[in-house]
């Protein structure tokens, strides 16, 4: 079943086409890069052997333009798609179309992805495997909604059967709002998805999410990577993950473990894969199958030395799974996004005037940005991820607070301080971690530190020494290499030590 690809077309664009395209390259692949109008400058372009104009802006007509995917693949001679993650990652139809091009789909089989992209249906197969889900029922009937509310009790969630990415969702509070949430969900769902299909889940008080990393191959092999916990979410989208899961117990994650590998061989799944459940206190919920690589694949990387690209890269070859290594020590990620935490996290576009990137052991910095690049509205606002190793936790979480505050983007309004207040919060330290973490502790946040307009000292940067640009660290005094030696101590938060 061995098939020796040799160029791999990349359906996607950012942070994550451009990591796709370095592991391709390692692997030995050749590299096709998509893109759209208003990507025409953009890093994964430039890093691609190839590159296609697929389309306009609108991400309709380009990165969910499955017709000129395939056909870019065809004209280019790839034998291979990588779809990332997002934009077609999880549409059974374009698994469809790449296999029926006589073109491999680096993922799992349309039909498995179907099933388990449909929440009812994955619920089903979990329930079949005898995993525990999350208590529900599948009808949006009222009556049946009322006597289930009554039986676990208020709050409850309802969810959009098609639901995905923190979409399709909405907590009813109390009785007198089921009836009106139900039609509204439903009419969501339709207006979202094209699907209106709903279905109902106890609403736990206080879960954390954890996630397990599974890799299934052609020849019916297996395995797990471990947990991500990812329980510090905004609007239930992740913003910081880690792995360990901090004080996960080793017969709950082999628990867990379990759950994933039952799921995922049921369900008939290859290449990566994600199980996430809802854990609370010593019981853990299965929430989903995300059938493709995760945002925050890079903190399992870090513990198991490996890169999970590659893997995707070699199951689809026709290569077999190994039970991987033990794990060692700890990373944790942050995403940095282009939205403003102080005004509500309103998403931000800009040009890249300044541009620092952290570094030192365990630091790694996965994102498409250049100084210049641009920052446009069409796309979602993920600027990069910040992920830092350790020997343990607090040496991982240590690197991250510094890498953070090395770390200086002008021109595009973003959320580093914010993550970094987070990561060297004392509750962040003490992993008082829950989905409600950020409700708990980090509502209302604002910036520490002088109020100083970014775009002002960007200017003072480029105008005052041409050295900026090199974006230089701080150098002694007697140098005043960097320009940031003439602000004092202004720091875009706090003070410089
Ligand atoms: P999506 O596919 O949109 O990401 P998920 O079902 O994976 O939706 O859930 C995303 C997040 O929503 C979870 O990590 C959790 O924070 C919250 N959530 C989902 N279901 C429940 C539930 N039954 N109780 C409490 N929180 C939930």
């Amino acid at each position: 079943m061995a098939r020796r690809l040799k160029k791999l077309l990349v359906a996607n664009r950012g942070e994550i086409a451009l990591r796709i395209i370095r592991s391709a390259r390692v692997f030995g692949l050749k590299t096709v890069a998509v893109y759209s109008a208003a990507d025409a400058t953009s890093a994964h372009v430039g890093a691609a052997d190839e590159a296609i104009l697929i389309g306009p802006a609108e991400a309709a007509k380009s990165y969910l333009n499955i017709a000129a995917i395939v056909a870019a693949a065809k004209q280019f001679g790839a034998d291979a798609i990588h779809p990332g993650y997002g934009f077609l990652s999880e549409r059974p139809e374009f698994a469809q179309a790449t296999a029926d091009a006589q073109i491999v789909f680096v993922g799992p089989r349309p039909e498995v992805m179907a099933a388990l992209g449909d929440k009812v249906a994955a619920r089903r197969i979990a329930v079949a495997a005898g995993v525990p889900v999350v208590p529900g029922i599948e009808t949006a009937e009222i009556s049946a909604a009322r006597e289930f509310a009554a039986l676990v009790g208020y709050p409850i969630l309802i969810k959009a059967a098609a639901g995905g990415g923190g979409r399709g969702m909405r907590v009813v509070a109390e009785a007198s709002q089921l009836e009106t949430a139900l039609e509204a969900a439903a009419r969501e769902a339709t207006a979202a998805f094209g699907d209106g299909r709903i279905f109902i889940e106890k609403y736990l008080a206080h879960p954390r999410h954890i996630e397990i990393q599974i890799l299934g191959d052609d020849h019916g092999n297996v395995v797990a990577l471990g947990e991500r916990d990812c329980s510090i979410q905004r609007r239930h989208q992740k913003i910081i993950e880690e792995s360990p899961a901090p004080g996960l117990s080793a017969e709950m994650r082999a628990k867990m473990i379990d759950a994933a590998l039952k799921l995922a061989r049921a369900a008939g799944y290859t290449n990566a894969g994600t199980a996430e459940f809802l854990v609370e206190s010593d019981n853990f919920y299965f929430l989903e199958v995300n059938a493709r690589l995760q945002v925050e694949h890079p903190v399992t990387e870090m513990r198991f030395g490996c890169d999970l690209v590659c893997e995707q890269l070699r199951i689809a070859s026709g290569g077999k799974v190994d039970e991987p290594a033990a794990p060692r020590g700890a990373a944790i990620e942050c995403r940095i996004n282009a939205e403003d935490p102080e005004h509500d996290f309103r998403p931000a576009t800009g040009t890249v005037l300044h541009l620092r990137v952290p570094g030192g052991p365990g630091v790694r910095f996965d994102s498409h940005l250049t100084s210049g690049a641009e920052v446009t509205p069409w796309y979602d606002g993920l600027l990069g991820k910040l992920i830092c190793y350790g020997a343990d936790r607090e040496e991982a979480r240590g690197r991250l607070v510094n890498a953070l505050g090395e770390f200086s983007l002008l021109g595009v309004t973003n959320n580093a301080a914010y993550l970094r207040d987070i990561i060297a919060s004392d509750q962040f330290r003490d992993a008082k971690l829950s989905t409600h973490f950020i409700d708990s502790f980090f509502s209302g946040w604002r910036i520490g530190g002088p109020e100083i307009d970014a775009a002002i000292v960007a200017a003072l940067i480029t105008a005052g020494d041409p050295q900026a640009e090199t974006g230089a660290l701080p150098q002694n005094n007697n140098q005043r290499r960097s320009p940031w030696d003439g602000l004092g101590n202004f720091e875009l938060w706090g003070s410089r030590k």
